[in-house]
């Protein structure tokens, strides 16, 4: 059995835990609650022929980076980096985290999930040009942890981008 951390990054509310739970439990929830410490939960996938169980830690996430030890990061296999699609704010907020964790856990692969795509009307991102500052990601995608809408898609595309390491 293949069993891979997976590690949720990204400024302050911009759906890491509902990202999550809506993955792992199909739940959604329009309160907020703070995370405190780490979360871990479990999720086992079939990708490709492979059982692949990922390990996601959501990590309590403020906005300053010194709030997650690299400990944490230890033995990270992929990332999820977090953007609101609302806030740009957020967007540099996830290139100072993607470029502290590189440091710590070096270059594995990473999905940047552009979140709450729900709220296209107060959409504030130009998607294509966060495509290219992420050159080296598995890929940038629009996702709702809401609706559900590109969850799953991202979560595969990253455990694919594991498994062909
Ligand atoms: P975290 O701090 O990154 O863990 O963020 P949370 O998952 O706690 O979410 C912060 C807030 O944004 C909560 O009020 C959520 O209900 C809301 N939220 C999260 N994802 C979405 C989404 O896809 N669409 C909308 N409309 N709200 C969301
Ligand atoms: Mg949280």
């Amino acid at each position: 059995m293949i069993q891979k951390k997976v590690c949720l990054l990204g400024g302050f509310a911009v759906g890491k835990t509902s990202l999550v739970s809506r993955f792992v439990r199909s739940i959604f929830s329009d309160k907020y609650l703070t995370t405190v410490g780490v979360k871990i939960d479990k999720k086992l996938m079939a990708v490709d022929g492979h059982d692949v169980t990922l390990v996601l830690w959501d990590l309590y996430g403020q906005d300053e980076f010194q709030s997650i030890q690299e400990t944490q990061l230890r033995g990270t296999a992929a990332y999820l980096l977090v953007v609101d699609g609302t806030r740009p704010a957020t967007l540099e907020t996830a290139h100072d985290l993607q470029q502290r964790t590189e440091r710590i856990v070096g270059t594995v692969p990473f999905m940047v999930v552009l979140n709450k795509s729900d709220l296209a009307a107060e959409w504030r991102l130009d998607d294509s040009a966060v495509a290219t500052s992420f050159a080296r990601s598995a890929g940038v995608v629009r996702a709702s942890a809401k609706t559900g809408d590109g969850v799953e898609a991202a979560f595969v595309t990253l455990t694919r981008a594991m498994l062909a390491r």
